[in-house]
């Protein structure tokens, strides 16, 4: 519990009455108008994530993620399989990603905007103020990513009404253009820091500039808001990215960050081509960084 004190003061003043989310007060200050203009404007070439397609969106040009200008979305469901501090969770399942991770646990699903279901702004409003009146403790937008969605996400907090917290929940291979944009809107971040090693990004993910560009936005969105990391534990790569990435983190974000070690992985999707992504991780290997975490100084495990 103390762990979640310090990660998550405002949060919390959020969830008791105490305080607005974001992005409702945002609303109130104009800032948030400003922001769709912004983020339209981006959309005439976009580069809302690190890949930076330049692709004229609005036209109807599409970029590496695929994603259009319409909402598509896969699941939207109260998830109970988040964090403690985050269930219930009212979560958006967008289609399409930035990233293209051999081993993704949601594909094909997360990875085409063929597979989402088409919903519009108003409706994801409607749905995110009836599933607050049920008691989700935040809005949850997750894809695949949410980062070629931000249009549709801000258009959607402009109509809501409640006073729900908003989680964003990003592989974090977002654009600095992005990162501004998230500024004075999102409450907590829920952050994937996947590698360290730009070499492991790009064969395992096809990401280039990943590492730069998850420390950037981690650095940033513990300034901005409240920040929880979670590291996929992948075998194979403990030496090479989990270890590295919790140094990383205990030296620029310190003792407290919040931090989820992952043990779920097993092989889905195309993990099979990577001999050593083709088995679980062990409990020997899990245990190892669990031990390194706690030894560098790292308190606020989940
Ligand atoms: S969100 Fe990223 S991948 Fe998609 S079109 Fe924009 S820059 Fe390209």
């Amino acid at each position: 519990m103390e762990g979640i004190k310090k990660a998550y003061p405002a949060y919390l003043n959020i969830l008791d009455g105490k305080k607005k989310p974001e992005f409702q007060i945002a609303k109130q200050k104009g800032i948030l108008d400003k922001k769709i203009k912004q983020v339209e404007k981006i959309l005439g070439s976009c580069e809302l994530c690190e890949r930076k397609c330049k692709v004229n969106r609005l036209a109807g040009e599409l970029g590496v993620c695929k994603v259009g200008i319409t909402p598509k979305i896969f699941g939207a469901y109260t998830h109970m399989g988040e964090e403690a501090e985050l269930i219930p969770s009212a979560t958006l399942f967008f289609s399409g990603c930035t990233m293209k991770c051999d081993y993704c646990q949601n594909a094909p699903d997360s990875m085409s905007p063929e597979h989402g279901n088409e919903w519009f702004e108003e409706d994801i409003a409607k749905w995110i103020e009836q599933k607050f009146k049920e008691g989700c403790r935040n809005v949850n937008f997750v894809g695949g990513d949410p980062t070629p969605y931000l249009f549709n996400m801000l258009k959607a907090l402009k109509l809501c009404g409640a006073d729900t917290p908003v989680v964003w929940n990003s592989n974090a291979y977002y654009s600095e253009k992005t990162a501004e944009i998230l500024k004075d809107i999102v409450d907590v971040y829920l952050l994937d820091f996947r590698y360290f090693k730009e070499g492991c990004a790009r064969r395992l993910s096809d990401a280039k500039n990943y590492p730069k560009a998850a420390m950037r936005n981690l650095l940033g969105a513990s300034k901005d808001a409240e920040l929880l990391i979670r590291l996929l534990l992948m075998p194979g790569h403990i030496g090479c990215d989990a270890k590295p990435i919790l140094k990383w983190i205990k030296e620029n974000l310190g003792g407290w960050a919040r931090v989820n070690l992952l043990a779920q992985y097993h092989p889905s999707w195309h993990a099979k081509k990577h001999v050593e992504l083709s088995r679980r991780l062990t409990h020997i290997e899990y245990q190892e960084v669990v031990d390194y975490a706690k030894d560098i100084g790292l308190k606020n495990l989940c």
